[in-house]
């Protein structure tokens, strides 16, 4: 069966490169992208260059209709999905608790959280033997900032992958029966554009003297170890979340 993978926030940063590397592993790979449809498109282009199939798909994962009709596109654009990255996520700018206020957080927790789990949810009704799929493997990228709580940045964000670390436990363990394996990732430093919408472009180099490795890290770095998890090298790995993030 050909493998095919939805990835959401594809078009740019480890969305795309996690859609690069996984067209070259053979999988048919669907481009997620809330707005941005060139770098969408481009994305797709680098795939059919290597030799790869790529469809792009625009949807905002935080609203349950688009989810819907994403995933009815996929299964019609490129056949029974086997595989979904939980990638797309959002940050804004960097700030204290006591300034957060709610529309921000209903933001946040809309797009990584709510988004991450809808998506969660259509994949396991396409993937579930227990419903007539032939299973699959579900990678969740959440970052480091779950465990390191991003005090005065935007302690928002990191309690939103804290969510997503959970999810990934529970979602494992729940259809762990059912030919669905679930993992999660966290990367720490990586730089993409996502720094910029905090309002510190330069973060990752700022920070990255305290970074065991001694530099931040490339998406390709992250693609590499999602790519693993999707894999069946990672066939007896369920539950667990890899930290991707040269040892901070
Ligand atoms: P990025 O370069 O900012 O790209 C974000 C992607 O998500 C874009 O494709 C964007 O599409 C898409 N997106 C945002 N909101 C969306 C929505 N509501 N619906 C659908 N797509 C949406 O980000 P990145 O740095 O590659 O991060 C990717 C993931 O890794 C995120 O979950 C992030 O939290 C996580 N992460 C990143 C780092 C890091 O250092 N970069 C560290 C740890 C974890 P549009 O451009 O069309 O909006």
């Amino acid at each position: 069966m050909n493998p095919v993978l939805l990835i959401t926030g594809g078009s740019r940063g480890i969305g795309a490169a996690t859609a690069l590397l996984a067209a070259q592993r053979g999988h048919a790979v669907a481009v997620n992208y809330r707005q941005d449809a060139a770098a969408a498109q481009q994305t797709v282009l680098a795939v059919e260059r290597s030799g790869g199939q790529a469809v792009a798909i625009q949807a905002d994962v935080s609203s349950e209709s688009d989810v819907e009709r994403m995933f009815r596109e996929v299964a019609q654009q490129l056949g029974p999905l086997t595989a979904l990255v939980n990638n797309a996520g959002i940050l804004e700018q960097q700030t204290r608790v006591e300034h957060l206020d709610a529309a921000r957080l209903r933001r946040i927790f809309e797009t990584n959280v709510i988004g991450s789990f809808l998506c969660a949810r259509e994949a396991v009704r396409c993937m579930s033997t227990r419903r007539g799929g032939q299973g699959g493997a579900i990678v969740n990228v959440s970052s480091r900032a779950a465990v390191l709580g991003s005090a005065g940045e935007y302690v928002d964000y990191a309690a939103s992958k804290g969510a997503i670390d959970t999810l990934t436990v529970g979602l494992a363990h729940e259809v762990a029966g059912e030919g669905i394996r679930v993992n999660g990732v966290r990367p720490g430093l990586i730089t993409t554009e996502m720094h910029a919408s905090g309002g510190e472009a330069g973060r990752v180099a700022r920070l990255s003297a305290g970074v065991p490795l001694g530099r931040g890290g490339e998406p390709e770095e992250v693609a590499r170890a999602i790519l693993w998890l999707l894999s069946d090298e990672a066939s007896y790995t369920t539950g667990a979340i890899l930290d991707v993030s040269g040892g901070r």
